[in-house]
């Protein structure tokens, strides 16, 4: 059976600034450095003002930087929007796409979500794709039908042979920045469905996908979180803030 390396990703919002970034970057680092080896991959999505600084931080160590969002454009007249080759110019290794606060509060669609992946893909740069359901939905009966259809949007656009340089986050709406987590048990049924989907794109590279649960997690829930099948990382907002809480979902993975 594959063996998929869990991910733990910081989306660090819209929080930070040049000197509090500089404590928890260090903190995180030296932190790190007291595990005996890293027992994952690592990494901080950060606001795009913070991308010099956190590849001059981190360039020289095991953790990987990225940004939270990408332009559906490549270059123009689009005030305020970031492309994807400007993020390759800072070496992000990853770029978070279609989390729940711009399809909300952005009105981002399942087709700019699916066109932002194939931007970061022709860059090099690791898409991480959010999808997951409103408590509404989830009271409706509508999980697996929300989920797939995000996520299918974006396996239209991708050719299949690409399927392993895609990162897809499931992030219940009604998890993140609440303190409620869904239990391992929810989480991983809809991770094993996010799986099958992507099986039908390709059954072969699925297994290598690295499906992330993002929702509440911390220290004290991600362990159990994480010894799911199907859970291979976290996708981690509140808990990315806080160097300790950060590392402690480090060691869990
Ligand atoms: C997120 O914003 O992606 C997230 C998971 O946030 P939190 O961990 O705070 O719920």
């Amino acid at each position: 059976m594959e063996q998929r390396r869990p991910l733990i990703a910081g989306n660090w919002k819209m929080n930070g600034s040049l000197a509090s970034n500089h404590v928890l970057l260090s903190e995180i680092q030296s932190g790190l450095s007291e595990l005996s080896a890293a027992p994952c991959d690592i990494a901080v999505c950060v606001p795009f003002p913070y991308l010099a600084q956190a590849q001059s931080a981190l360039q020289s160590t095991s953790i990987a930087w990225g940004a939270q969002d990408v332009s559906v454009h490549e270059g123009g007249a689009y005030t305020s929007e970031v492309s994807s080759s400007m993020l390759l110019d800072f070496a992000c290794r990853y770029g978070i796409v279609g989390h729940s606060e711009r399809r909300t509060y952005h009105s981002e669609s399942d087709i700019s979500v699916a066109q932002k992946t194939l931007r970061l893909i022709a860059a090099g740069i690791t898409p991480i794709v959010c999808v997951g359901e409103t408590l509404q939905e989830r009271k409706g009966g509508l999980t697996e039908q929300t989920v797939a259809r995000q996520l299918n949007a974006v396996l239209a656009q991708i050719d299949g042979a690409s399927l392993d340089k895609i990162v897809v986050a499931y992030e219940p709406v009604w998890a993140i920045g609440t303190g409620i987590t869904a239990t391992p048990e929810m989480a991983q049924q809809v991770h094993a469905f996010l799986r099958a989907q992507l099986a039908q794109a390709n059954s072969v590279l699925a297994e290598k996908v690295q499906i992330l649960y993002g929702g509440s997690m911390k220290p004290d829930n991600a362990a159990s979180l994480l010894a799911m099948k199907d859970i291979d990382g976290g996708l981690i907002g509140g808990a990315a803030l806080k160097a300790g809480d950060f590392l402690g979902i480090v060691a869990a993975a």
